[in-house]
């Protein structure tokens, strides 16, 4: 609990959401198996208790984007395979090796650099091959792939564990090119196979959009990431196909609270915060809430019509957002007073603001939202709501 001279604000993030997220993912997904992504943190909900909780939800596995991500998760004592989803430098595979996190490689020096940590700590040591279908971010080229393939195959430190790609549209379900990828990675495999090198443990290519949206993408594991917090990677992706499938929707779990902690009444024509840009029409109630554009709060929010939660209602932010501060117009007789609970993100009686309308307003996807929730916020790790753990 918080020691009562913090701050009152904090995330609150629901961890049986998350293993709910988890098991509808599953019963979407299968026969192929999910993988919670917790890089960036958990997407800014803490990632060893949301790793915890989606595997015991059913997902069988972790990845992170980080070697220093896979390290958090080994030393608060995650025992699960964890993946990593780009290559590691040279200078990390040691400590890749010592905690046994899966790397992916895509890069002569980086299978060197693998094969040199493995020898040196005398382990075998799993292995994913990444190959560039299309969205040319990393990943090997299709015609250096094989090459790749069969020095993780022959090379007696390693073992080639998986050979996996990344989609570019799968969020843009009628779009083409996630077809084209598919058959690019299909060929591959089956070049591979004629070529006798022996399959891997597991092929894969999904993202959440994929997992949800593309059921030829599924393989033997998806990759499930913004899903696993409650949100569908975009809005071309129909709820239903999660629904239908998994039995439910997916639950955001996380929701951002706080107190507000002043109340002033303003007379019409006053004007507030940094560069006097609001102006109250009328006399209203002007609340201070103590959390900012440092907490992560856009200062955007302002200016494109974004609203908070005080009693049950919708209020308009009332003027910039400043870095500790922002301010909501109550309007005239609320009758909100300091201590009342403000909602950020999330519900309050039968109004819900959501990461994604927040994104909408602010032209980028949920995604950023969430991660850009800064570490001076305390995330409080609940089940179900009904109390902290
Ligand atoms: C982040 C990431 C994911 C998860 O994507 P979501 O859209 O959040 O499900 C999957 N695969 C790779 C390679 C990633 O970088």
């Amino acid at each position: 609990m918080a020691e009562i001279w913090q701050r009152r604000a904090w995330a609150e993030v629901d961890l049986d959401a998350i293993a709910w997220n988890a098991g509808v993912l599953r019963a979407v997904a299968s026969p192929a198996a999910v993988c919670a992504v917790v890089k960036a943190d958990g997407y800014g909900h803490g990632a060893v208790p949301v790793a915890a909780a989606a595997l015991a939800g059913g997902a069988t596995s972790l990845a992170v984007a980080l070697v220093e991500e896979g390290v958090v998760l080994r030393e608060a004592g995650l025992r699960s395979p964890i993946l990593l989803l780009s290559e590691p430098a040279a200078e990390a595979m040691g400590e890749v090796v010592a905690r046994d996190l899966v790397p992916t490689v895509y890069t002569q020096a980086g299978v060197d650099a693998i094969r040199r940590a493995a020898a040196r700590a005398s382990r075998r040591v799993d292995v994913e091959v990444k190959v560039d279908t299309g969205m040319h971010r990393v990943g090997a080229d299709l015609d250096k792939a094989r090459e790749l393939v069969e020095q993780v195959v022959q090379a007696p430190e390693l073992r080639y564990a998986g050979l996996w790609t990344h989609l570019a549209v799968a969020d843009e379900p009628a779009h083409r090119f996630t077809g084209e990828q598919l058959s690019r990675f299909d060929a591959l495999r089956s070049s591979l196979e004629a070529a006798g090198l022996p399959a891997p443990a597991r092929f894969h290519a999904a993202n959440s959009a994929g997992a949800i949206a593309h059921a030829s993408s599924r393989y033997d594991i998806v990759r499930c990431g913004i899903s696993l917090y409650g949100y569908l990677p975009s809005a071309a992706i129909p709820p239903e196909l999660v629904e239908v499938a998994g039995g439910g929707p997916l639950r955001p779990a996380l929701t951002w609270k706080t107190q507000v902690s002043l109340v002033r009444e303003l007379a019409a024509g006053e004007r507030t915060s940094y560069g006097r840009a609001y102006a109250l029409k009328d006399r209203a109630d002007i609340a201070t809430v103590p959390v900012g554009y440092a907490d992560g709060v856009p200062r955007g929010l302002f200016g494109s019509g974004g609203e908070l939660l005080v009693g049950g209602r919708r209020r308009p932010v009332a003027g910039t957002v400043t870095m500790d501060q922002l301010l909501v117009d109550c309007g005239p007789d609320s009758g909100v007073k300091p201590g009342d609970e403000v909602v950020l993100i999330g519900s309050q009686g039968t109004e819900t603001v959501t990461a994604q309308e927040w994104a909408d307003r602010l032209g980028t996807i949920s995604y950023e939202i969430l991660c850009r929730i800064g570490p001076r916020l305390p995330r409080r790790h609940v089940r179900g709501g009904a109390g902290p753990l």
